[in-house]
């Protein structure tokens, strides 16, 4: 028996399933302690690394062993239960149960299987026609209750398997439709493919299912060491700089004293972080060490990955989000077996069951997706810096932007700093002009598009070069009101306005996925005076498409970028043939455009007015990263609009003087006490009833204020008051002594949470 085995053991009078967390040991004759039954034959669900970060998360992020080990294991190495009917021998007289409907009975008893799922039940038609669903299941909880029907569960157990993929090979058939015959053309190009490439590169399942079936394709099962040549090696790399050089010394250094060291890699965009990387790990995995890299979500940034695979081959596991959970669950595997060397994920793959980590690479470290943002609420740059602390390991934390957390550690001098100035390609950083939106108001300029824009728009569509506007919401507006009664539609369930998707003629909630018809007419008035405010990525891209009627426009948001794939068709797209493309925060996020030559935020100060005190923050970044975006091949330029010229955000990320702008930002945090000056803990109060929730949250606020050190701050509703049909208010603790602060929260506050039935308390550890 071992750390990470599943065992089933008795616990009341149920059978549960169990991970091992410790060595056995003899029990005290007096305990009361139960055997457990069995140690099932399935492959470990976590080592000793994944326990130890675990244990690091629970103490942590103030939460149970289990819940942080539902954050480390798959969903794939766990048992799935399978749930039987085991029908009595006699059909019970219909008398016995005169509320379950006689055809109910007529099916279990003579239609179907005995021993059927109670899903294969639910489905079948002559059930629906017995009631719905949760009638259905109070029919079957009767007649358990009354002994006709058990209940019987077993464990199907998953199987060590060797770590294998699908790949796609050109068949002997021909095969009609465009996108088939692309699909073939592009397996052609490269035999052997994976099939979750052909997934990512933009082919639907249903296209490669079709050419399958057709014959077109042969779809077989490998081990992942025969998919890969050079063939999909990618452009080829710069020599490298003299700063990349250095900085590839440092490393070694710390390699070679083989103790944990962390690092700030703070680079501007293009300035070849990626080489360091991949040229760093070359060394480790040489001498015979492994890797972690961790990327904020590998379907953005899909040339990343590829740099990977073409370095290390067969010894490299991507784990993205194309991969099925078996295939992830494989992969695990073969991490545990010693197969691989180096490991790229999202955030999850800091779990990565290698052994001998000695380099931990978090790319694009100032990435929001890094921090989960339901329980375990963990940080993966916190798990990762735990891991090589216990390993002896090297963290490099990269970024253009760095939070401001890593900036300031790194210029205090408690971690390194690499400083890459120069551009790889050599190429300077684009020209950023900045638009005063409410000069163009006044000079009567009503529409989206500020005069300079339209005129560098309309230069680069006549000169074939392309470009990228950013805007920060998707939909045609940000809202809809009546001119006549000021009436603005609102979701039932939340408390925000409602977004207007016009193309689809629908009023969208974009928290909880509410719809409804866009309306004709005011609800509230009934005058058709319904105008819509605001902008969306819909209502740019339809504004250029009438300024430019010749233009080819893309969209890119998360509206039409639904399914695995999309985002690589977009973008072959725009690549191929686009002029303009219109995208969210997606087109920020490591995307590569060698030849785009101009960049436009349509609305720089949108994030600014959000009640956060990283506002600032996230705006400098999203700039600087949307305009470095421009002119990575070619001279670029770009124009950012902005009713707020003159906030520093805007103005220094216009500069790219990220420099400045921390130095400011950091000195506005100490002056109001937001991190890194102090440390934050979050609790938030949530519940069905608004009274209720106040309640409990007053109560809590003066239990932290009397027994918790810090500076307890509200309790104050959430900047969306409520959200599906929930209220929510949030009480903030300020902190210098972490440490004190949560072991506090462990002894009074977890107590009060589990006992409170009247609403629910989320406590978020650096928010
Ligand atoms: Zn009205
Ligand atoms: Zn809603």
């Amino acid at each position: 028996m071992q750390v990470g085995d599943v065992v089933r053991v008795p616990l009341g009078g149920r059978e549960v399933l169990a991970f091992v967390v410790a060595p056995e040991r003899e029990a005290d004759a007096d305990a009361r302690v139960k055997a457990l039954l069995e140690r099932l034959d399935v492959p470990r669900a976590f080592d000793d690394a994944g326990l130890h970060m675990a244990r690091f998360i629970a103490e942590y992020y103030l939460c149970t062993l289990g819940e942080a080990l539902g954050a480390v294991v798959l969903n794939g190495a766990l048992p799935r239960t399978d749930e039987a009917l085991r029908r009595s021998a006699e059909r019970p007289p219909r008398e016995r149960y005169p509320s379950v409907p006689d055809r109910f009975i007529a099916l279990l008893w003579e239609t179907l299987p005995d021993g059927c799922s109670p899903g294969a039940l639910l489905r079948h038609p002559e059930a629906r026609r017995a009631g719905d669903r949760v009638a259905l299941l109070r029919h079957i909880q009767t007649l358990v209750r009354g002994g006709a029907l058990t209940r019987e569960r077993h464990f199907v157990e998953p199987r060590v398997q060797t770590y294998r993929v699908r790949v796609l090979h050109p068949g002997a058939t021909p095969i009609s439709g465009k996108k088939a015959e692309a699909l073939v053309a592009f397996v052609r190009e490269q035999p052997g493919v994976p099939r979750a490439d052909a997934l990512l590169a933009g082919f639907s399942a249903a296209v490669i299912a079709r050419a399958v079936k057709a014959g077109a394709l042969v779809e077989a099962t490998v081990e992942p060491r025969r998919t890969r040549s050079a063939a999909v090696a990618g452009p080829a790399p710069f020599p490298p700089t003299a700063e990349q050089r250095a900085a590839l010394a440092r490393i070694d250094a710390w390699l070679d004293a083989g103790t944990y060291h962390e690092a700030l890699v703070h680079g501007v965009t293009g300035s070849g972080k990626t080489y360091i990387y991949v040229e760093a790990i070359k060394r480790v995995v040489r001498e015979g060490g492994r890797a972690i890299v961790l990327v904020p979500e590998i379907s953005l940034t899909p040339q990343t990955a590829r740099r990977f695979e073409v370095a290390f081959g067969e010894r490299v596991a991507v784990l993205h989000s194309a991969l099925s959970e078996r295939e992830r669950f494989e992969a695990w595997q073969a991490c545990m077996r010693g197969e691989i060397d180096v490991v790229v994920g999202a955030r999850s793959a800091v779990f990565a069951p290698l052994r001998d980590v000695r380099l931990l690479v978090v790319d694009e470290s100032h990435e929001t997706s890094y921090k989960q943002d339901t329980s375990p609420r963990y940080h993966a740059v916190a798990v990762a810096r735990e891991r090589m602390r216990r390993e002896g390991g090297i963290l490099l934390l990269g970024s253009a932007t760095p939070s401001l957390e890593s900036y300031a550690a790194a210029t205090a001098g408690r971690i390194e700093l690499i400083v890459l100035r120069e551009r790889a390609t050599a190429q300077a950083m684009p020209a950023v002009r900045i638009v005063d939106l409410g000069a163009e108001f006044e000079a009567g300029n009503r529409r989206v598009f500020s005069g300079p824009l339209v005129q560098a728009l309309a230069d680069r569509i006549e000169r074939k070069q392309k470009s990228v506007l950013f805007v920060n919401r998707r939909g045609s507006a940000s809202f809809v009101l009546c001119r006549s009664c000021g009436k603005v539609p609102e979701c039932p369930r939340c408390s925000v306005s409602l977004t207007a998707h016009r193309s689809e003629s629908l009023l969208r909630c974009h928290y909880c996925d509410f719809q409804t018809a866009f309306p004709q007419t005011c609800p509230a008035c009934g005058l058709p005076t319904i105008k819509e405010f605001g902008i969306g990525t819909e209502r740019v891209a339809e504004e250029i498409a009438r300024l430019f009627p010749h233009a080819h426009v893309l969209r890119m948001d998360s509206d039409t970028t639904t399914r695995v794939g999309d985002h690589a068709r977009i973008l072959s797209e725009f690549e191929a043939s686009g002029d303009v493309l219109v995208g969210t925060q997606m087109v920020a996020k490591g995307l590569d455009f060698p030849t785009v030559t101009l960049v436009g935020v349509v609305a720089a100060d949108t994030g600014l007015h959000i009640a956060d005190f990283r506002a600032s923050e996230r705006t400098f970044g999203l700039i600087a990263q949307v305009c470095g975006r421009s002119g990575r091949s070619a001279p670029g330029e770009a124009i950012v609009q902005t009713y707020a010229p003159n906030h520093p955000a805007i103005v220094l990320a216009a500069q790219h003087d990220y420099d400045t702008f921390a130095a400011r930002e950091l000195r506005e945090r100490r002056l109001l006490g937001y991190p890194p000056a102090k440390r934050l803990v979050y609790l938030g109060i949530i519940g069905r009833s608004r009274s209720d929730a106040w309640q409990v949250a007053t109560e809590l606020a003066s239990l932290l204020a009397e027994r918790v050190p810090g500076e307890v701050l509200g309790p104050a509703p959430y900047a969306i008051a409520r959200l599906n049909n929930e209220w929510r208010f949030r009480i903030a603790l300020k902190t210098t002594e972490p440490a004190k602060t949560r072991r506090a929260l462990r002894e009074y506050v977890l107590p009060f949470a589990r006992r409170e039935r009247r609403a629910r308390i989320a406590i978020n550890v650096d928010p």
